[in-house]
């Protein structure tokens, strides 16, 4: 046995010294040999555009590495997505924007602190505007109304329509008209002029479902049965054609200040000529930011995140949507909406309780600040009555309690909410001096 073990001990050495060296010089495995590259088309949004990031040129120095790092977090996405496309650095941002090589990247110089170049925009910020004259706070400045959803012969299609018991159906489309219709000469009483996107119930886009055909065939999964196509051929008129019309017109004709998107808010229904009843109403205002991860990777959707956040909308909207949701809750006595603590698409801005960001079509596209307005709920027990009895003077009993029409009650707490902000903007900038154009 000794003798045996002694032979064996030096083969052994040796086995082992092999076994080291070879794993000393082992390689990595060869990778296969690199195909060219294939350059992709950057994922875009349906309708959406390639970005032109160029355009982001204009706001080089302008914006200082905290003041960027603060919205990107706090305000436009909510999750950690965004930097595989965005990174930061010390004196600049590097933003992936989709394209091929060498126009892969757009680079952000960050402004050094003290020395911001000044935001180019073609609005109107309400604390740089010279003292109001007496009773005009709103002297000075375009505002354009976008009354929500299309209403009339539309209304079933876009599922903004419901009816309840004898009472007249209830179409969303028509209240948010009739609501811009009242609330146009309050705001020109207050010195502002007005421009409405949407004069009728009928589209601002030349689109309609059958000329959409197609599109929802191309996007659509092999399931598609004809009427999901139909289905989606809808939803792409009204919900996105239609929409990005009303941007061509804010952005192109009307190039307001300020644009307010007037809508009324439902909770889930479910049939519309039987819908379910909920015990109360809210209100909320949103405001652009909020990108979820899947947003963020599309090129147009994180172009034009980053052309908002450097285009500083989001401090004058959270400046008057805070004013304006104050006084509205107030006046209307409406608890605020408050969304689940894990929803993946909304930020609370600010902390206030009625003030959110989220992403949506309108406050995307519209390049100026937007307020969002979600007041009321359709199929509530204390506003539906009030949207079933119509538009009146005065004061009537609805729900054993007087009350004015619930439309001239949107109006004119609107109006006042955001006389209020601007008196109180511009009388401070009176105060400390600085008055004069
Ligand atoms: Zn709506």
């Amino acid at each position: 046995m000794l003798s045996s073990s002694k032979n064996i001990l030096p083969l052994a050495l040796v086995l082992v010294l092999v076994v080291l060296v070879l794993f000393l010089n082992r390689r990595e495995p060869v990778p296969p040999p690199e195909e060219p590259p294939v350059v992709a088309p950057p994922a875009l949004s349906i309708l959406g555009e390639m970005p032109d990031w160029q355009r982001l040129e204009i706001y080089q120095d302008t914006i200082r590495r905290a003041d960027f790092e603060r919205l990107l977090g706090d305000v436009f996405t909510t999750g950690s997505a965004w930097r595989s496309y965005i990174r930061i650095g010390g004196n600049e941002a590097v933003f992936h924007t989709g394209l091929p090589a060498p126009d892969d990247v757009f680079t952000l110089r960050f402004a050094k602190p003290g020395k911001e170049a000044p935001v180019p925009r073609r609005w109107k910020v309400g604390a740089e505007l010279p003292p109001a004259p007496d009773g005009r706070p709103l002297d000075g400045l375009h505002i354009a109304l976008d009354p929500g959803h299309i209403g009339g012969e539309w209304a079933k299609i876009e599922a903004r329509w419901l009816l309840v018991g004898d009472g007249p159906p209830v179409k969303e489309g028509e209240m948010t008209l009739l609501v811009a219709r009242l609330l146009k000469p309050q705001l020109e009483a207050f010195g502002a002029r007005v421009s409405l996107v949407r004069k009728s119930n009928e589209p601002v886009t030349p689109l309609r479902p059958d000329s959409l055909m197609d599109l929802a065939a191309d996007s659509a999964d092999g399931q598609a049965t004809d009427a999901s196509l139909r289905k989606l051929a809808e939803r792409l008129f009204y919900r996105t054609a239609e929409i990005r019309a009303r941007a061509d017109i804010v952005n192109r004709e009307i190039q307001p200040d300020l644009v307010l998107c007037l809508h009324f808010n439902a909770d889930a229904w479910g049939d519309p000529a039987n819908p379910q009843l909920v015990p109360e109403s809210h209100f909320h205002i949103l405001v652009n930011g909020g990108y979820t991860e899947e947003e963020v990777m599309l090129a147009d959707q994180r172009f034009a995140m980053l052309e908002k956040l450097l285009s500083r909308t989001h401090d004058e909207e959270a400046a008057v949507g805070e004013t304006v949701a104050d006084v509205f809750v107030a006046q209307a006595s409406l608890p605020p909406y408050c969304y689940p603590p894990d929803s993946a698409n909304v930020r609370q801005v600010n902390g206030h309780p009625c003030l959110w960001a989220r992403n949506l079509l309108a406050n995307r596209l519209y390049n100026c600040p937007v307020l969002f307005l979600e007041p009321y709920v359709m199929n509530s027990m204390p506003d539906l009555p009030r949207m079933q009895a119509g538009d009146y003077e005065g004061l009537r009993e609805i729900n054993g309690k007087m009350q004015p029409s619930i439309f001239r009650e949107y109006a004119g707490a609107l109006a006042d909410g955001l006389a209020e902000h601007y008196t109180r903007v511009r009388s401070n900038r009176k105060g400390n001096g600085e008055a004069g154009p």
